[in-house]
Formats: C-alpha cells, structure tokens, sequence
C-alpha cells in the first residue's frame, strides 16, 4: 500500500465524511421516503429512470408570481423549456393562469411542443437564433419574437411581408451593458460578460431606426436581456440601463412595455452551507497538496497550485446558495441598483413597465430526480471504490454543468444484498476492509460513481463521493433535483444504451399516481374510474 493511499484511508476514516447533501423539500422528500415505489418504477422501467411532480413547477410559478404582486408589477412567468424536454412540466404550466405563465421557446421543436401542450401562441417567446421556419411558425401563431440580432429582424420583416403573416409583436434583445460607477464619470466602465446572443446597448439607436423602418411587420413591445451569471449587480445594472432606454423608445414614438430581464434565479442544491464551505476548502487545500486529491486524478475543478498558491478559479455552479429562485428575483427588485440608487420594482413601476422573466433552472426546482440502479461496486489501486451505476454521464449531467451535490442511497431493502440486476457478480460488501473503506459496507465511505459506458471518462462525478455506507448492487442512487438541465439535457444513444424513460408522479387522496411522462395530461381522476 502506497503512503498516498494509507494516509487517504485515515484521512476518510478520521476526518467527518465530505458530505454535499441535497435540499429536499417537503414533496420530493415524500417521494423519496416512498422506497418501495421508486424501486418498483425502476423494476419496471429501468435503470435510469427520471421522476417529475408536475405539480411542483406550478408551485413554483406561484411563488414567482408571488413576488410580482408584492411589487405591484404586472407582467409573466416565462418557462423556459430548453431547461427540460418533459411533456408533464410543459402541460402542467399550460393549465396555470394563461396571463401569468408562458413559455419561453428556443427551437422550433419545442415552438411545436409549446403549441401541442396547451399553450396559445399568445402566451409564447420566441428566442435565440432563430431559422425561417421557427420565424415562420412564432409568426404565424402569434408569439412574441425575442430579437437576437438586427439581421434577425431583417429576415422576420421579410417573411412578415412575404407571407402576409400580419404585423408580430418583438422584443429587442440586448447584452453588452457598460456604465460608469458614479464618481462624475470619473468611475470605472464596467462592462457585463460578452454574450454572443442580443445586440450591443451601443447599437440601439440604429435598431430602433430599424425597427421603425419595419414598422408595418413588426411592433416593438419591450426591452430584453439574459444574463448568464449568478451576480445581482450585474443583473440590476442591465435592468436599470433597460428602463432607461425604454425612455429613449418612447421618446421616438414607439410604444414598449415590458422589460423582460431573462433567467438565471439560481437553484440551491446543497441544503447545508457548512458542506459547502468545508468541500471547497477542502478542495483549496488538496490542490496545495495539503491534503489527497478528492477527485479523480487530482482533477481540481480548475484549480491549480502555482508555487504554494491558488490559482485560478473554480469552474463550479454556486451550489449552496442562500438566495435564489423567487427569493434572487426579490433581491434583484427591492435592493437599490447602482446607478439611479433605486429599487428596479420602483423604476419599474413609475415607468409603467411590465416585467418578463424567464426561469428555467429555478421554475423546475425540487420538481424531479433521476435514479440509477447500482450495477456493481469494486475496489481499486487508490482504494477508492467505484460505483457503477446503469446510467452514464449524459443521463445525469452534474458535473457538464458544475453542479456538486451528492445522491441518497435507496437501499434495496434485504440487507443481506440482492444479487445484481443484471444478474452478474453481486456487490455485496465483502473486500472492502483492508484500506478503511466501510469496512463490513457499514459507515461513511468515499467512493467514485462511474457510469455503464465503455469510456475511461464516463465518470457520473470525478469527485470522490460521500455516502452513509457503501452501496449494494441491487441499491439506487437517486440524483435529486435533476429536473434543469441535468436529467435530459445531454442525454444521448452512445452504445445503444437505453436513454431514462420519465415519468410523471401525483398524488391524488394521499395514492401515488404515476405515468409515462407523455401520458400526462393535467386533469384529475373522476373518482373510480380507473385511469
Ligand atoms: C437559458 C435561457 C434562460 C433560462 O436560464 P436559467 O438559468 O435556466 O434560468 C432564459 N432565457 C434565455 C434567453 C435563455 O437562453
């Protein structure tokens, strides 16, 4: 046993397990406390497999409007779906307040998917790029078209005029803010993060002329950005800067009325800040070589040692985060924003602005998890077990989007271990004694979660992963919060392994329901009759 490997061994047997527990709210909670349901779906279905509550995306939609009101603002909840593919998610919001909830569209596949779930065109937004065929479609039902570029608006005046669509209500999309920080322009510029998506604010001037160039296809009905960053002031600088030239519009003549400040809420994944902080320190220290790796070859996440120093920063998604969600966009209205020292609801407000907003990772919070059936479990050079799980790295893309949290361990429920699913070697805990890894499978234990692909980097996380003991082939791994981005963003074909089925789950007089995700429409069932 190499020196590295034993002091890794007393490491993880001395020290508290580096857990990054999940937040679970009361509803996933309750589905995850069901152990005899979630295996009976995997059973059934197969390894992976994604859950969604329907019900909970509307949960949250309320919650968002929630805020709206307290502001007095007007204006909508914009889902956006490329945030997830579900059928459920999109029907379920379909259902909520039409003047309060639409969805954000950024292909003309999930144009068509919006359309077929239920919603209006009316209730719909056209954004990215955008090709003549989603420009066609957004036209024809009566979407709002969120202008990625002058060129774009071009193209959709063309066809407006071409096909005789009728005139379609745009919002202009901007990025490239820059303003100065006060001190009588003494202050710094400082400029958001280049985008490659919306038209520079320096442009404005020309795309309003443009726009009222076009004035017979199109009709200018506000102002939009999306900001992808996590920072406040980023955000209150580009929504003060929006109501500003909201005023330039109207001065021209044209008639703007919403201010639609994009998504990036946030979601909270670890509950527990503590966890938080001492992984990441943990992570600062083992990079300095202070302590051994805690991921994979020493990956450090985008750290880097340079002469006893850190270096660089770490390429990770904020995972415990005090605010977010409702609770981001709340901080975002009520704090003063930086140039005009006002709350943005307040400017909002005097300068009878709507607001747009247009949640994807935090409209779909707590909403679902994906779970893996543990395939087997072996022991390695550096002593670390590893995990395989059925599932592979594009069916749970925590790590593509930075996001560190650790998955809850269903056991199989026969302590004894039942054989593997797919009938090979069991993963009972029997040699996992000698480097003070679980020892008897009973204890924290640090492992690697590996995935069903013959690939060296299907790893489902590089970082060596905590658990309360090891798991048992047979055991699930149920990966909680997965339902922005994670569950089926990257999901792909690769060796014909099988992609998750999802499925909705209810609850209906206390029985859990469940169904194909496709098969979900947001109706109850008439008492007695069998759905
Ligand atoms: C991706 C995207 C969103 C959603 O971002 P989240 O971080 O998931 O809230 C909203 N608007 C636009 C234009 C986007 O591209």
């Amino acid at each position: 046993m190499s020196d590295g490997r034993s002091t890794w061994g007393e490491n993880s047997v001395k020290d508290a397990p580096l857990y990054l527990r999940p937040r679970v709210d009361p509803p996933l909670a309750s589905l995850l406390g069901d152990v005899p349901f979630l295996h009976s779906l995997v059973d059934a279905l197969g390894s992976p497999l994604n859950v969604l509550l329907p019900e909970v995306v509307a949960e949250n939609a309320e919650r968002f409007r929630a805020v709206f009101r307290r502001h007095h603002l007007a204006g909508r909840v914009y889902f956006a779906h490329k945030a997830n593919r579900s059928c459920a998610l999109l029907r379920r919001l379909a259902a909520c307040d039409p003047a309060a909830v639409g969805v954000d569209v950024a292909s003309l596949a999930e144009l068509r998917h919006a359309l077929s779930s239920g919603f209006t065109g009316d209730r719909v937004m056209a954004t990215g790029p955008k090709d003549r065929e989603f420009l066609w479609l957004a036209a024809r039902v009566g979407a709002t078209v969120n202008l990625d570029s002058a060129g774009e608006l071009e193209r959709l005046a063309r066809l407006v005029r071409t096909y005789g669509l009728g005139r379609v209500d745009v919002l202009a999309r901007l990025s490239g803010f820059e303003s100065d920080t006060g001190n009588g322009g003494a202050g710094t510029r400082v400029l958001s993060r280049r985008s490659r998506f919306g038209t520079p604010v320096a442009e404005l001037g020309e795309l309003l002329t443009a726009l009222e160039r076009h004035e017979d296809s199109v009709r200018l009905v506000g102002l939009a950005y999306h900001l992808d960053t996590t920072g406040l002031e980023e955000k209150a600088r580009a929504l003060e800067r929006c109501v500003l030239a909201m005023d330039e519009c109207r001065a021209r003549g044209l008639a703007p009325r919403a201010v639609d400040i994009g998504g990036g809420f946030g979601v909270g994944y670890v509950a527990d800040a503590g966890e938080w902080e001492r992984w990441t320190t943990a992570l600062s220290e083992s990079v300095l070589g202070l302590r051994p790796p805690l991921a994979w070859r020493g990956h450090g996440y985008g750290l880097r040692n340079e002469g006893g120093t850190i270096r660089g920063t770490a390429a990770l998604y904020p995972a415990h985060r005090p605010v977010a969600g409702p609770a981001y966009l709340e901080e975002l209205l009520a704090r003063p924003a930086p140039a005009l020292g006002r709350p943005p609801a307040t400017l909002l407000l005097e300068h009878l602005n709507d607001l747009y907003v247009e949640p994807g990772r935090a409209l779909v919070d707590q909403c679902g998890l994906s779970l893996a059936r543990v395939l087997d479990v072996r022991l390695t050079g550096d002593g670390i077990p590893l995990v395989r799980l059925g599932m592979n790295a594009g069916d749970v893309s925590l790590e593509e989007h930075g996001v560190l949290v650790d998955p809850v361990l269903i056991p199989r429920g026969d302590a004894a271990g039942a054989p593997a699913a797919d009938g090979r070697e069991g993963g009972g805990p029997d040699g996992y004694g000698p480097n003070g890894y679980g020892p008897g499978g009973d204890g924290p234990v640090g492992v690697h979660l590996v995935g069903n692909l013959c690939l060296e980097a299907d790893l489902i996380t590089r970082r060596v992963v905590h658990l309360p003991r090891l798991p048992r082939a047979g055991d699930l791994l149920a990966f909680v919060n997965t339902a922005g981005y994670v569950m089926d963003f990257h999901a792909h074909h690769a060796q014909r392994q099988p992609v998750a089925r999802t499925v909705a789950v209810t609850e209906e007089g206390g029985a859990r329901r469940w169904c194909p995700d496709e098969d979900y429409w947001p109706l109850t069932h008439p008492q007695g009759v069998p759905s």
